[in-house]
């Protein structure tokens, strides 16, 4: 068994960008040596998460505003008050979508469905540069 981590950074635009990530994991993965196994896909930092969606603009629209109906932006947050950021409620989603994904894959490929896509959602409330950590256990 093996493990090797790596990482790949991309620009983001915030406010509840979903960026396709497939292609970066899937390299990843190849560039890993490593045939079958386990990759976790992690973002560092407390606005921005990591899911799986069919990567296409109704769903992707569909997601922003399930997103918005679910933990809204413009409501008062105790964050905000804090630290005055006004970025209250881009933690909270990240928290409720989480910082990682683990997929399997097998003789180099994803197990993944033909319309899933790994998808970074960068909630922030600006633009970032994000690191991706991808660790790959296997063999
Ligand atoms: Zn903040």
């Amino acid at each position: 068994m093996a493990v090797k981590t790596l990482r790949f950074t991309l620009e983001t635009k915030g406010e509840t960008d979903l960026i396709d990530i497939t292609r970066n994991v899937e390299k990843a993965i190849k560039d890993s040596g490593i045939s079958s196994g386990i990759a976790t896909v992690f973002v560092p930092g407390s606005t921005a998460g990591i899911t799986t969606i069919e990567y296409e603009s109704g769903a992707i629209k569909d997601f922003q505003r399930a997103v918005e109906r679910l933990i809204p932006k413009g409501i008062p947050y105790e964050h905000d008050a804090r630290w005055g950021d006004g970025n209250g409620y881009s933690h909270i989603r990240a928290s409720f979508l989480g910082p990682s994904l683990t997929v399997p894959f097998s003789s180099s490929r994803l197990l993944t469905g033909t319309w899933q896509q790994i998808v970074l959602v960068d909630f922030d409330n600006r633009p970032r540069r994000r690191e991706i950590i991808v660790q790959v256990v296997g063999e």
